[in-house]
């Protein structure tokens, strides 16, 4: 066995978009900061394109806002085109709120640009060190630190860091490390995910719907890169290729097209049983899951990390341990009654009686939103800036 060769103020298992995000807030701020990922790279699939307000700022804060604002689609207005009845189904003044937030946009980007984008920034910071092909395989906690024995091609290392940050995912390893498990629910329904390459789709509205004969959802994410949603019923066996196939000419009418890619998921409302464990604390997606309907998973996992890195300053000063706690009980439950909940809402009403209601749902919120008091604390709900 490898004896402690290293010793690191903040070790991060886990390079998605919350590990990158926390280990740059760290660096920024010149503490010694360790990400281990056990992949080769920063993830290529697409996953979570969009980026609401409130992440936005966060991003600014980073100093890398700039780029993703070069890459990415500003929607000020966020319209959902009914192909079926060839009208606006549902229509979000995101702009409206300019006098709240300096982003009054959703900004559609691929996470796996995301993802290069940050690591590109957090390159650059000497206080970081990444380190890939490095996978977690065992913790533990002793005299005021948490060692990490970690298998890489070199072989097997040992280091050792005042506080430890799972950030590595849905099936985390440190979450169950440390005796955590995941309360919540898988819904009946799942969902096709794709993303399709459709020739001469600039000028098309995005996002679009139809609900003929089953509901799919496409939101150009690039140029001519198309993300699909295919919510289907557990049991409907229709193979993958051919409901994307389905889907591309119910909304696209198209025939020039290609897959990119293609999968299909179980949607899951979870969320851990405790967020941290003495001197290691969770977040993101291993901390907290929820169906991409609305499409916030990922940013509340990067506000995990912006309300993390100044509970984690504070614990490195005095009180690790019990400040970490703090933390994680009162993020716990902010995500429960919030990104948690407002996602289950809005995944029951879409997915209800497999979707016969989305129409009436977006007409219905829609028209909410013509209300001078409620649209404001909808806008502000959408952009998670409550
Ligand atoms: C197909 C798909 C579509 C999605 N669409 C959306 C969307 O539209 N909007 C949205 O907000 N969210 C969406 N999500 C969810 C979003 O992708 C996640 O919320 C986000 O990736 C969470 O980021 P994370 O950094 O917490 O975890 P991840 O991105 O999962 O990153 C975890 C990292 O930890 C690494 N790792 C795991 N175990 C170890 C170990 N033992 N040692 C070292 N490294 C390890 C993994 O390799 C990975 O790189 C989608 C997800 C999927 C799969």
């Amino acid at each position: 066995m490898s004896s402690v060769s290293e010793r690191y103020q903040v070790i991060i298992v886990g390079a998605g978009p919350v590990g990158l995000s926390l280990a740059l807030m760290l660096a920024l701020k010149d503490y010694r900061v360790l990400v281990l990922e056990k992949e080769a790279g920063t993830a290529e699939h697409s996953r979570a394109p969009a980026i609401w307000p409130r992440t936005q700022e966060i991003l600014a804060d980073l100093g890398v806002m700039d780029r993703f604002t070069e890459m990415g689609i500003l929607k000020p207005s966020l319209e959902i085109y009914d192909v079926d009845r060839d009208t606006c189904l549902f229509r979000a003044p995101l702009e409206t709120l300019s006098d709240q937030t300096r982003f009054p946009w959703l900004l559609i980007i691929p996470q796996a640009r995301t993802e290069s984008l940050l690591l590109e920034a957090l390159e650059q910071h000497p206080a970081a060190n990444i380190r890939f092909s490095s996978e977690v395989t065992e913790l533990s906690q002793r005299d005021g630190c948490v060692d990490v024995h970690f298998t890489a091609p070199a072989g097997e290392s040992v280091v050792s860091g005042d506080i430890l940050v799972g950030c590595d995912g849905a099936h985390s390893f440190v979450r169950h490390a440390i005796g955590a498990h995941q309360e919540g629910l898988t819904y009946a329904m799942q969902a096709a995910l794709a993303d399709v390459r459709i020739s001469d789709s600039i000028a098309l509205h995005s996002p679009r719907l139809t609900t003929t004969p089953g509901i799919a959802v496409g939101i150009r994410i690039e140029e001519d890169t198309w993300r699909l949603i295919l919510p289907f019923a557990k049991g409907d066996s229709i193979p993958l290729e051919r409901r994307v196939e389905e889907a591309v000419e119910n909304l696209f009418h198209h025939s020039k097209w290609e897959p990119v890619w293609r999968s299909e998921f179980r949607l899951h409302r979870r969320i851990s049983s405790v967020f941290s464990r003495g001197r290691v604390v969770l977040a993101g997606d291993a901390a907290h899951l929820n169906s991409p309907v609305g499409g916030q998973g990922m940013n509340a996992g990067i506000q995990d990390a912006s309300r993390l890195a100044p509970a984690i300053e504070q614990a490195l000063r005095s009180d690790p341990e019990e400040t970490l706690q703090a933390y994680g009980d009162s993020r716990r439950a902010q995500i429960a009654q919030g990104v948690n909940r407002v996602t289950d809402i809005m995944t029951r009403i879409l997915l209800a009686k497999q979707g016969r209601f989305i129409r009436l749902a977006l007409s219905g919120a829609n028209l909410a939103l013509r209300v001078p008091g409620l649209r404001k604390k909808i806008l502000r709900r959408m952009a998670m800036l409550d």
